[in-house]
């Protein structure tokens, strides 16, 4: 964990922005799942995507659509607590969407990708973990972030069905530590933003920076595996969660 956490969002004043029309909402998001996709971070019919409209609806894509296939009958409206508000079904973790709309006032859109490295690195991890990223000019993405001499928590929980359930455990970390991102173990990331721009850089600065950390570990464990021999580079030590 890092010594003096980094709050990514603390002490930004909220405006509420202008109400985003469905239609460009639904385009947006289509164009993420085509972008997320090229970057193989869209398998099968992985993720779930969502803008915030205004202060009571959102759009959101339906479960078990394809990410990098969407088309426009693929995003529905949905209301802030996560009731359908057309006869679709919307994604099977629109709860943990309401959470962090309802936490983060600024925030307008979020991404949720599943990726090689949030599932191997986070394989021997708990629920309360956090993963602590620091010294990573990627760490710039992040809001707020304007060096690399920082470290950044993001908090591990635990995989679950139950979403309501994760969302329980899940809020008093988040209204706390105010991350840019949050890991679920064995299963993914979600990020987000002020808009879908903003969503998209936090989500591909998450997914390298843990690739990252994941290609660390697995140096470290050839050397240790090796008796210390073939050591690294200096700059290919240290920084492992
Ligand atoms: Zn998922």
């Amino acid at each position: 964990m890092c010594r003096f956490g980094f709050a990514i969002f603390a002490g930004i004043a909220y405006k509420w922005p202008m109400a985003i029309a469905f239609e460009h909402a639904v385009q947006d998001i289509i164009k993420a799942g085509n972008r997320l996709d090229r970057l193989q971070l869209a398998p099968a019919t992985s993720g779930n995507y969502s803008i915030r409209l205004n202060d009571q609806e959102m759009a959101i894509t339906v479960s078990g659509a394809h990410k990098g296939q969407l088309d426009g009958d693929q995003v529905m409206l949905a209301d802030l607590s996560g009731r359908p508000l057309e006869d679709k079904k919307p994604s099977a973790e629109t709860l943990l969407h309401c959470l962090i709309y309802e936490l983060y006032p600024h925030v307008n859109a979020i991404l949720h990708t599943h990726s090689v490295a949030s599932t191997v690195l986070t394989r021997s991890l708990h629920d309360g973990d956090v993963i602590a990223l620091s010294d990573y000019e990627m760490l710039k993405a992040y809001p707020g972030v304007n060096t690399h001499d920082v470290c950044v928590d993001l908090p591990v929980f635990e995989n679950t069905q139950d979403i309501a359930e994760m969302s329980a455990r899940a809020k008093p970390v988040l209204s706390g530590q105010k991350p840019p991102a949050f890991v679920i173990r064995c299963h993914g990331i979600y990020g987000w933003g002020v808009d879908m721009d903003e969503a998209a850089r936090v989500i591909e600065a998450t997914e390298m920076l843990l690739s990252c950390e994941m290609n660390i570990k697995q140096i470290q464990n050839s050397q240790n595996q090796s008796g210390g021999k073939n050591e690294p580079s200096d700059h290919l030590s240290g920084h492992a969660a």
